[in-house]
Formats: structure tokens, sequence, C-alpha cells
């Protein structure tokens, strides 16, 4: 295959610095499955994350075979597929955005579904087990569970709002968007833990886990706001080593910690969990992602005409130069593909 520059696709495709290794729009499905198998700017972005989701399988099954627990297996299953979903819902969208518009938004609404979905089954797991009953005697557990709920369905309307309310160049108050919802999830669930790890750091054995999982969580932000190292040297890490496979190495790591972390924690509590508890989260968790779909479909009404009206020219001669007929690719343009690859 051969890939065009930054200058040759649309502006929502092209992250800053990257100039080279864009694969064609408009193209069909199974074009951009087998550019699973080439290197192009999306590859290692893919592949971070499906080679991630496959470890936490292995690590969600190898914590199922040393546990007798009913309750603590569904907890381990529980807390994997959040990490699951976050993974591959990301993966998916690195491998077909640049294919038109509509995908394009559709497939980043669904990754920053997964992103806040696994955002809330981590604060249900990490409350659930990783409390210190003092720390969290400020909330009681409705008032952490509405908390929570309300924040992570925040995260995402406020995420999906800055994806298609804001056209390059982004102003400042659209990093700080983008970035405000996560990190407020994440720290209103972490911080007790935070507190643990500095009042007694080897009190308990999944602290070190948990200290991991922050640290990858600060490198993960940290990498993806500043923009390193392609910032320094433009098109030079197009295909690898770019800022954003830095990050995805991270949130993998985030989770495979989390995941140690809290396994530790379910093995201390396994006594106090009883079937209501599994029952409410489980509630929970389907109440939070139905709402979810809800804000993306709405989003996507709103923000697909906003989004087409504004590439209107473009979309224009995108189509005269693929030659589109009615939503299907032509024989003539299968020629300029194979001419192309
Ligand atoms: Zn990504």
């Amino acid at each position: 295959m051969s890939y065009l520059q930054h200058s040759d696709v649309l502006d929502i495709y092209v992250e800053p610095y990257i100039q080279s290794g864009f694969r064609l729009p408009n193209q069909p499905y199974s074009y951009y499955y087998r550019s699973l198998f080439s290197l192009h700017n999306e590859t290692l972005s893919v592949w971070t994350h499906l080679v991630g989701a496959f470890i936490i399988i292995l690590q969600m099954l190898n914590h199922i075979q040393l546990t007798s627990s009913p309750y603590i297996i569904s907890y381990i299953i529980y807390n994997g597929i959040g990490a699951c979903v976050m993974l591959l819902c990301s993966a998916q969208a690195h491998l077909f955005h640049s294919r038109n518009l509509q995908d394009h938004l559709r497939l980043f609404y669904l990754d920053y579904l997964g992103i806040n979905f696994y955002g809330f089954i981590s604060g249900i797991v990490h409350y659930r087990f990783s409390r210190v009953d003092s720390v969290y005697e400020l909330f009681n557990e409705s008032t952490y569970y509405s908390l929570l709920s309300c924040l992570s369905l925040y995260s995402l309307s406020i995420a999906c709002f800055c994806k298609f309310y804001y056209r390059r160049p982004y102003p400042f108050v659209h990093k700080i968007l983008q970035c405000s919802g996560v990190l407020i999830v994440y720290v209103y669930q972490i911080w007790p833990i935070i507190l643990q790890i500095i009042a007694c750091y080897n009190c308990k054995s999944s602290l070190k886990w948990h200290f991991a999982e922050v640290l990858s969580f600060i490198a993960s932000g940290t990498v993806f706001v500043l923009k390193f190292p392609e910032r320094f040297h433009p098109g030079t890490f197009d295909l690898i080593g770019q800022s954003h496979h830095t990050f995805h190495g991270f949130i993998f790591l985030m989770g495979f910690f989390q995941s140690e972390a809290t396994y530790r924690d379910m093995l201390q509590l396994k006594d106090q969990i009883k079937l209501q508890h599994l029952q409410k989260d489980i509630i929970y968790a389907c109440v939070i992602l139905t709402l979810e779909l809800l804000i993306i479909y709405v989003s996507l009404r709103l923000g697909f005409i906003r989004l087409e009206k504004h590439y209107e020219k473009h979309l224009e001669k995108l189509h005269q130069n693929f030659n589109r007929n009615d939503g299907n690719i032509t024989s003539d343009d299968y020629e300029s593909i194979k001419k192309i690859e």
C-alpha cells in the first residue's frame, strides 16, 4: 500500500505534527482491515490496544484460576470487560476513523464511550474493594454512586461536544475541556487510594500496584498533552514512536496495574461481598451504558450535520476525486485504488 500526506486528507483525520502515512479515504472496509498488516500512522495505535486487550484477558483468566469465590470471579470479569471495552473501542476507532466523516464521528464517539464506561467500572471496583472506611465516611454508597454516574455522563458529554463543536486549529479551551472530564472521574475515584499510599505504602500488598496505576495514568496524560517527541521533529515519528503509541502503552499499563491491585483488594474483602452487591453493580453498569449510548446517539444527530456542513467543499472535492456513485465504490475507483496501491 502507498499512503497520503497530511495535506491530501481532511484536517479532522490529522493529528498535530503527523505529516505522512495516511490511508485513502472512502475505501471498502476490507481495505482498512488489510491495512492492519502494513505500516501506516495508525498501525501501532491499533495493535497496542489489540495486544493489550489480549494480555488483559490472559490476566483475567489467571486471576479466575486462582480464585474460588464466585462473586470475586464475577467482579474480575466485570473489571476485565470494562478494560477490554475501552481498548477494543479505541482500536476500532483508529482502524476505521479515516474512512469518512460519518465513521470518524461514530467510531470516536464509541472510543469515548469505552473510556468513560471503563472509568465508571473502575470507580465501582475501587469503591467496592479498595476503600478505607474512614476516608469513605464522607460519602455513603448512594452518594458515591450517584456522583460517579453524573461525572461519567458529564465526561462523555463534554468529549462528544468538543469533537463536534471545535474545528482545527483547536483553541486551548478545547484541550482543557477534553481532558477535564476524564481527569475529574479519575481523581474522584482514586484520591482515597492516593491518601492510603501516602499514609502507609507498605500496609497492603495492593498499594504498590495502585501506585503504578496512578503513575501510568499521569504518564499517559502527560504524553497525550505534550505530544512528545513529534512536537520537536514533526514527520519523523509518524509511523513508529509518535506520542499516541506511547499514550496507548501507558493506558494499557494503567488497566493492567489496576486489575492486579484490585484483584489483591478483592481477595482481602471476599467474605464481605454478597449477591446484592453484585446485582446492584451490574444494574448500575447497564444503566450507565444505556445512558452513554443515548448521549452518543444525540451527539451523532447534532454533530454530523455540523461536521458535514463544515467540510462540504472538501467533500465535494473528494467525491470528484474518487468518482463515487450513490455511496458505492465504482469499478473506476477500484482501478484508481489499484494504481495508488
Ligand atoms: Zn487512541
